[in-house]
């Protein structure tokens, strides 16, 4: 089943039906973390916005080949490296298991490689020998840098020139020239890379650009990336490939919009984040998850506890709808059935340039009218209705992942810590805690009630 899908492309500026260079496979490179912290809720979004693309590919049937890159070497590494003393790749490695943890417990599907930049040094060295024996770049004080103007490349299709001329580097013969290697400095320390113009090490637009086209080929058909990546470093991405290659390095460009707190986007830099740790602590993973789904992914989302309060209370009310009728979740069920009326709007919505908000407003009117016409229980329920939810649960369920599959409900170690805590408060008679916990887990949708056996929690209906 290859559907028609529509991508909204960044650089075209409008919606173009999808026709991958192979059939066969459709190459994707996704930027990926740079480890020099844990990363925050802003980034799962972009990040949920990859699993969510590759997952819609699949469901049209195409096989996807996915790259994406942990960026393990950069200033902020290096000198949070050198100001705590300790090797940069201590930090790297303890940031990346916690990025690679998280993005599995959010329910997004390993890319086929997960690459990082320090693995790929000397390819990034040959490459910019390249760039530099067909004098598309220079070397200034042990740096190269690309050379815009003999590379003769198309830069209006990002931005403006205006937005170009905003950067400042002495160095630099051209405002649109840019660092492909960064020689050494005294901060640096020890960490560095020997190369043949000296000690330094790889620019960061240099590392995908190489991790992209090594691993996926010079022409690859979808690149996806936060909004704020698209100038200058997709530009700066493309041309140094583009340069050597002569061919058109990303046919599809797509990038994702903010996560805002309180209006400004949600980053590191600016020290206003919020992890998906902490988040933890009061939401389950699935409405984190379902939250960050629920609006389209080019428009901005403004962080707010109501929302994901809200994401819960959807995830219940299918949860209601499962035991009610008593559908099986099982992940391959939706296979080769032929899909049907809402089931095809479904997915035509997810096809047109990956409308969740549509395709959730698709299925919750077919869970209510079928909650309508059923009377809310599986009563005289005949099979071939049975199976006609159970396909559309399954099929929501591929994409969405906000329902655990193979499962019966267990309680997530979350809810069991809870209910621990719940315990110890009343047993030490701290009504105050033992009554914010029960708040706690009134908000993930559990309602407690206290049985002569003990405490008992039960799905709020
Ligand atoms: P970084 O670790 O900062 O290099 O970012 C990794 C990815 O997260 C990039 O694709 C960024 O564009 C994206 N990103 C960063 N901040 C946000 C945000 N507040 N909302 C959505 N995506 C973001
Ligand atoms: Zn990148």
């Amino acid at each position: 089943m290859k559907n028609n899908i529509e991508f909204y492309n960044s650089i075209s500026g409008r919606k173009e039906t999808f026709k991958p260079i192979n059939s066969s496979q459709v190459l994707l490179y996704g930027c990926g973390p740079t480890v020099y912290d844990a990363p925050h809720l802003g980034n799962f979004r972009t990040f949920v916005f990859y699993d969510l693309t590759i997952r819609v590919l699949e469901l049209n049937d195409f096989s996807v080949k996915s790259v994406i890159n942990i960026t393990d070497i950069d200033d902020k590494i290096i000198s949070r490296a050198n100001s705590e003393k300790v090797a940069y790749d201590k930090i790297t490695s303890k940031y990346e298991s916690i990025f690679i943890d998280q993005w599995k417990r959010l329910n997004n599907q390993l890319p086929t490689h997960f690459i990082r930049a320090t693995e790929n040094i000397s390819e990034m060295i040959s490459f910019i020998e390249d760039l530099l024996s067909n004098n598309f770049a220079y070397v200034v004080n042990g740096s190269v840098y690309f050379d815009s103007k003999n590379s003769k490349i198309d830069y209006d299709k990002f931005v403006s020139n205006e937005e170009i001329h905003k950067d400042q580097n002495s160095e630099k013969k051209f405002q649109s020239d840019f660092a492909l290697w960064k020689a050494w400095k005294k901060e640096d320390e020890e960490i560095f890379w020997d190369s043949p113009w000296g000690k330094g090490r790889p620019a960061w637009h240099t590392e995908c650009s190489v991790i992209a086209s090594n691993f996926l080929g010079n022409s690859i058909d979808i690149h996806c990336g936060g909004i704020d990546l698209k100038f200058p470093h997709h530009q700066n991405e493309s041309v140094q490939v583009e340069a050597l290659s002569k061919k058109i390095f990303t046919r599809y460009w797509l990038h994702s919009e903010h996560l805002l707190l309180e209006e400004d986007k949600m980053s590191k830099s600016l020290g206003n984040i919020l992890s998906v740790q902490s988040l933890e602590e009061e939401f389950s993973l699935e409405s984190i998850r379902l939250f960050l789904m629920t609006a389209h992914y080019r428009s901005k989302i403004t962080f707010n506890k109501n929302l994901l309060i809200e994401s819960q209370k959807m995830i219940s009310k299918i949860e209601r709808f499962i035991d009610n009728f008593n559908l099986r979740l099982d992940s391959k069920k939706f296979k080769n059935y032929d899909f049907v009326n809402e089931e095809i709007d479904f997915i035509n919505a997810l096809n047109d340039d990956l409308n969740t908000p549509k395709a959730l407003g698709v299925f919750f009117n077919f869970i209510n009218d079928f909650n309508k016409k059923n009377n809310s229980s599986a009563g005289n329920l005949k099979n071939a209705e049975r199976e006609k939810a159970e396909s559309f649960i399954n099929l929501f369920n591929s994409v969405f992942q906000c329902l655990s599959v193979g499962k019966s409900n267990p309680l997530s170690d979350n809810i069991k810590d809870l209910l621990q805590t719940r315990e110890q408060a009343r047993a030490e008679k701290n009504w105050e805690l033992a009554d914010q916990v029960r708040d706690s887990l009134s908000n993930l949708g559990w309602i407690v009630e206290d049985t002569p056996k003990g405490p008992k929690v039960i799905r709020k209906k």
